[in-house]
Formats: structure tokens, C-alpha cells, sequence
């Protein structure tokens, strides 16, 4: 299934394809202030509609992973780093951006990244 995201503004758009089986919902340090709701899928499922630079980057500690957002309404919309198990290039879509999905149903795995 393709799943049709974007930013509140619309300014970062983009397509994702693959099914959602489960989010996840992180503890970390950024994590439970945006409050986002994660699904992994490989980097290339990932499509933007705009251009790469209208999604902006946000990177701290250690700077693995590419926090994108939407440098005008500041929301986040995905991420991106090499999955550390598998060693490929992987996003981590912010559900909550995508069109169509009802949240309620989506089963959420709880994820303690404030441990790490
Ligand atoms: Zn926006």
C-alpha cells in the first residue's frame, strides 16, 4: 500500500510504500517531547514529492540519525540513519503525518531509548 504523508503546511510531502504492522513510541530525549508514533521501513520506500531540501535536519548526540522536519511548521516527519542490526539505509516515518491511517488501530510498542 502506498501511504500518501506530509508536514501541517504541506511545504514537506512524500509517499511511503509497505504495509504498517506496528509504531513505535520512544522515550528518548526528543522522542517524548514531539511525541511521534514510528514505523521503519527501508530508505527507498520513502519518496518525497518536493525537494530534498525543503525537509530540514536536525542532528545531537552522536549524530547518527537525520531528524527531518518541516523548517516552516516544525514538524517532525521522519527520520533516517543506517539501521544499526541490518546496515541498511532506514526511515522511521512519523505515522501521525500520513493520510488515512487510523492511529487507534495501529498496535504501539513501547521503546525505551531514554535507557540506551
Ligand atoms: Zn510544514
Amino acid at each position: 500500500m502506498t501511504y500518501k504523508g506530509s508536514c501541517h503546511c504541506g511545504k514537506v510531502a512524500f509517499e511511503v510504500e509497505g504495509e504498517i504492522d506496528s509504531a513505535l513510541a520512544c522515550n528518548c530525549s526528543i522522542c517524548r517531547r514531539r511525541g511521534s508514533l514510528l514505523w521503519f521501513v527501508p530508505r527507498d520506500k520513502l519518496r518525497l514529492q518536493g525537494r530534498e531540501e525543503d525537509a530540514a535536519t536536525y542532528l545531537f548526540n552522536r549524530h547518527v540519525i537525520r531528524h527531518r522536519f518541516c523548517p516552516a511548521c516544525g514538524i517532525h516527519t521522519w527520520g533516517e540513519a543506517i539501521h544499526p542490526k541490518t546496515g541498511q539505509p532506514t526511515a522511521a516515518i512519523n505515522i501521525r503525518c500520513l493520510d488515512g491511517v487510523d492511529l487507534g488501530k495501529v498496535p504501539v510498542h513501547h521503546f525505551d531509548g531514554a535507557s540506551l
